[in-house]
């Protein structure tokens, strides 16, 4: 295999996007599968979001979950926001790092924030001033970079201006979000190397859903480009509730078996991570997608029998 970076660092959404589109769950569920993920030693965890309680009730209670989870000073937590009131929201909490999401596709953030991509930008400026002056980064989450369900392809050229405009605003990192699992491979391969072009000293995370099956492959794909930050939920949690047929995102745990083999350290302990997934089945009382969670390890042994 070509050069791959030895370490990367994996973001667990699983509390956000993985719950945020499920039947609203206890508070104190999700502070135990935010603490159980915690230990598993992955470096980061996207906690809660902070977005209207109308518009998404599953994360009405994102304050009291973050006042009640055991924080880790080996994990960096994050909330995500959907705008400038969001973010006051998780700074007043203690947020030090936040992420911010603008669609790259119009209708899409229509639909999402019930705005133009445009306007979200300039929100988006002023909100990027709140968290520096408030003492936190944050990143700017560009979705639909891989294609929109609404509008179909999405252009690179438009994906890297709206990254551009946020970079010049001074965001502190981008992810591309495939938000309806439409990437493949050459499309990340096409992306991540105009954005690299464009952008050399950008930080860049790439957040993918494995709705049509290619979510290891598009994280092989970034891989082989150098790329070290990415997106997964523990079980494959997660969708989007404004994409329809949307599914979970690429699943922490097969991630983590796969990369690890090919010597790329994730710093997750696999057994701690599929005790969080088997917390997380419990916890919405489904099936989820992990295919790891049910064969088990590549060296788990059959017994003869
Ligand atoms: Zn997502």
């Amino acid at each position: 295999m070509s050069d791959l970076p030895q370490r990367i660092s994996l973001r667990e959404v699983g509390p956000r996007d993985g719950l945020q589109n499920e039947a609203p769950v206890p508070t104190e569920s999700k502070v135990a599968l935010i603490d159980a993920l915690s230990r598993t030693g992955v470096g980061r965890i996207e906690a809660v979001s902070f977005v209207h309680p109308k518009a998404i009730p599953s994360m009405a209670d994102a304050a009291e979950v973050w006042s009640a989870v055991d924080k880790s000073a080996s994990v960096r937590y994050s909330a995500l926001v959907p705008n400038l009131r969001g973010a006051q929201r998780a700074l007043e909490v203690g947020f030090r790092e936040i992420e911010v999401v603008v669609s790259a596709s119009d209708t899409h953030n229509r639909k999402n924030v019930n705005r133009s991509t445009a306007e979200s930008l300039d929100d988006i400026s002023e909100l990027l001033q709140a968290a520096h002056a408030a003492g936190a980064t944050c990143q700017v989450i560009v979705s639909t970079a891989f294609g929109c369900p609404y509008e179909g392809e999405v252009p690179v050229s438009r994906v890297l201006d709206v990254a551009g405009r946020a970079m010049a605003d001074g965001a502190d990192g981008i992810s591309y979000g495939d938000t309806t699992g439409m990437a493949t491979p050459s499309r990340v391969t096409q992306l991540v190397g105009e954005t690299r072009m464009r952008f050399p000293d950008a930080g860049l995370n790439l957040h993918f859903h494995n709705t049509r099956g290619t979510g290891l492959a598009n994280v092989l794909a970034a891989l082989q480009l150098g790329v070290v930050d990415y997106d997964a939920s523990v079980g494959g949690l997660g969708g989007c509730p404004y994409a329809p047929g949307a599914t979970g995102n690429v699943c922490t745990e097969d991630l983590v078996h796969m990369v690890e083999d090919m010597g790329v350290d994730t710093g997750v302990d696999l057994d701690a991570m599929l005790d969080a997934a088997r917390e997380a089945e419990r916890l919405v009382g489904r099936t989820l997608p992990s295919q790891v969670l049910r064969a088990g390890p590549r060296t788990r042994l059959t017994p003869l029998t």
